[in-house]
């Protein structure tokens, strides 16, 4: 275990989080996505620390192609929470910001209104590369802010890979935001994505597009009957609204509020948790596995051969991850090593 950086100070900032410091928290995220060693151990500690002051949020995941209306609506919904008393933080997982190096989800000019409030924190996607990596600094952030008293976690992701099954994975409602009249309805049943949904619900119910946003909405609940709903104790209901003028906005939330009251009488709400925490736990550890056998540059290039050799036929699979379970066996971890993610 590397030993964590010495400088920082983490009982008084743990309670400076606590007690809905800004600056500690946004601090305390930048920590979390470190890649230095030392400084991930500072985080494990403190997210330990803080670990009972987390966990009483509404964990909200929020999902939709680009041009959905995904940040017009999490700037209404955003504010509409303030206006009833919740503080609501709003972070992303957006893997292509790894790519091109600055995430398109989470900026804060993105929710104007919501940005200049207070009570409300915006952190863009952190870039940590892979999507483990990225989705397990995003959980971490997300525990932060609820040990910093936002009660509502607003989690964004683009309508692409599997980041939407990251997402998922942690939160205890997933909103899936379409289009009126795309074109893509069955599109989305097609990917899965609408088997993830707690709700559909077809933004841009205005104007012109009110009546295609409806029809929209009734394919999708056609579509809906005929897959079997994840929790015997709530149907996904599918709506409409328009982020544009604040219309069923409220309603939105209400369903929201609904699943919730169903979920904690089932009993299925803290069973959804406790299966996350386990999944976290194996895939932070699949994660800190990769990254050791990413750390040593022979042992890099060892894994590349046996990969290569696998996928030529000349290894089978089964002798390929016996040689790596090998390699990881003899590596050792240089507490000052920075392991890539
Ligand atoms: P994102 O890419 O999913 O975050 O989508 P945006 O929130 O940036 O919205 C994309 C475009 O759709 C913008 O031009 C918005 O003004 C517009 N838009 C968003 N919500 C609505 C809505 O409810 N009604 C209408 N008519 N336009 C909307």
């Amino acid at each position: 275990m590397p030993t964590r950086d010495p400088a920082i100070n983490l009982k008084s900032l743990s309670k400076e989080i606590v007690a809905g410091h800004r600056a500690a928290l946004a601090r305390a995220i930048t920590l979390i996505e470190s890649r230095r060693a030392d400084h991930q151990a500072a985080a494990r500690e403190l997210l330990q620390m803080l670990l009972p002051a987390t966990g009483s949020a509404m964990r909200v995941g929020i999902t939709g192609s680009p041009g959905v209306g995904k940040s017009t609506t999490i700037d209404a919904l955003g504010m509409y929470l303030l206006e009833h008393g919740h503080k609501v933080a709003v972070l992303a997982v957006d893997p292509s910001s790894a790519r091109t190096g600055g995430s398109i989800l989470g900026d804060k000019t993105r929710m104007a209104r919501l940005s200049a409030e207070s009570a409300a924190f915006i952190r863009p996607s952190p870039a940590a590369g892979t999507l483990g990596g990225v989705a397990a600094k995003t959980r971490e952030a997300m525990l932060l802010c609820e040990a910093a008293g936002f009660d509502v976690v607003l989690v964004e992701t683009v309508g692409i890979g599997q980041s939407e099954t990251a997402v998922c994975d942690m939160t205890d409602f997933f909103l899936a935001l379409m289009l009126p009249g795309a074109g893509d309805e069955l599109q989305g049943i097609k990917k899965g994505l609408v088997e993830l949904a707690d709700m559909i619900a077809v933004n841009k119910a205005d104007g012109d597009n009110l009546t295609r946003a409806q029809a929209a909405a009734a394919e999708y609940n056609a579509a809906l009957h005929i897959l079997t709903p994840r929790s015997e104790h709530w149907f996904p209901p599918v709506l409409t609204y328009s982020a544009l003028t604040g219309t069923g906005i409220d309603q939105l939330w209400q369903k929201v509020l609904d699943h919730r009251t169903a979920m904690n009488a089932s009993g299925d709400l803290a069973a959804r948790r406790r299966t996350q925490q386990v999944k976290w736990m194996w895939s932070m550890l699949e994660d800190r596995l990769k990254a050791r056998l990413r750390a040593d540059p022979t042992i890099r290039a060892q894994v590349k051969q046996t990969e290569a050799s696998v996928a030529e036929g000349g290894m089978t699979p089964a002798i390929g991850a016996d040689t790596i379970a090998h390699l990881l066996e003899s590596s050792r971890q240089d507490p000052k090593s920075r392991p890539r993610e």
